[in-house]
């Protein structure tokens, strides 16, 4: 089920590229794999599934010393600067950064590795008041701060919108992040690739593609609902 599910959102991302004239390569499939077992995660691989996507740092850890080396994995969700140590090593790309405190932490953890970090920038789009995520007021006042760490890359950003029935009513946000991101890579920020931008969830990727986003996180579209009781 997980292979044939998986298939069948990496065809539904191919359709949504060919409606919004875009390369299929341009957007990256992440499966986001938390909470699910390590061999729903090799059901995912065996379909495709090259990069998985965790919230939890511990898990993130866990999964990447268990499982195939060649599995990616990025950090999707919230981050405390003290579980920092647990995915710097491991995450090839964090997409939560939402403060420069931080991201000065997670430059800290890198320089202690002689590593760099890349990351993303959260930005809370439609300014709910539960989301994580920076305005759209601060975002590129945090972009030239954090373009100062020597061991942290940003690399785009990030978001997730309000979770809605009809996922049209995320265009407005999907295409308010487009904005942001174009405006910022047109400031040609010194140390910042603005090149990624995350956005797009089981209920709404589709829209995302069609108005830019570059990766989309899908969970439940390929791996079914979660289970939050075990
Ligand atoms: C859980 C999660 C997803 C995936 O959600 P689904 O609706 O299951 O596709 C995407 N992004 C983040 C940040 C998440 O925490």
């Amino acid at each position: 089920m997980i292979q044939e599910n998986y298939l069948s959102v990496k065809d539904r991302v191919r359709q949504a590229c060919v409606r919004a004239g875009r390369d299929e390569k341009e957007v990256l499939l992440i499966a986001v794999s938390k909470t699910r077992t390590y061999d729903e995660i090799h059901e995912a691989a065996k379909a495709g599934a090259k990069v998985f996507g965790e919230n939890k740092p511990q898990e993130l850890r866990d999964k990447a010393d268990a499982l195939n080396k060649d599995y990616e994995w990025h950090m999707i969700g919230h981050l405390q600067t003290n579980k920092i140590k647990y995915i710097i090593e491991r995450a090839s790309l964090i997409h939560s950064i939402d403060s420069y405190k931080l991201a000065e932490a997670v430059d800290k953890e890198a320089e202690k590795r002689q590593m760099t970090a890349s990351i993303l920038v959260q930005v809370n789009i439609a300014k709910e008041d539960s989301k994580f995520g920076l305005d759209v007021e601060e975002t590129e006042i945090l972009i030239r701060q954090i373009a100062q760490l020597k061991h942290v890359k940003i690399k785009g950003l990030m978001t997730v919108p309000p979770f809605v029935e009809n996922p049209e009513d995320n265009r407005v946000h999907f295409r308010n992040m487009r904005q942001l991101f174009i405006d910022i890579k047109h400031k040609n920020i010194d140390n910042v690739d603005m090149n990624e931008l995350s956005m797009g969830m089981t209920g709404d990727f589709e829209v995302a593609i069609e108005e830019g986003a570059t990766m989309v996180r899908v969970g439940t579209g390929i791996f079914g609902e979660r289970d939050y009781s075990i």
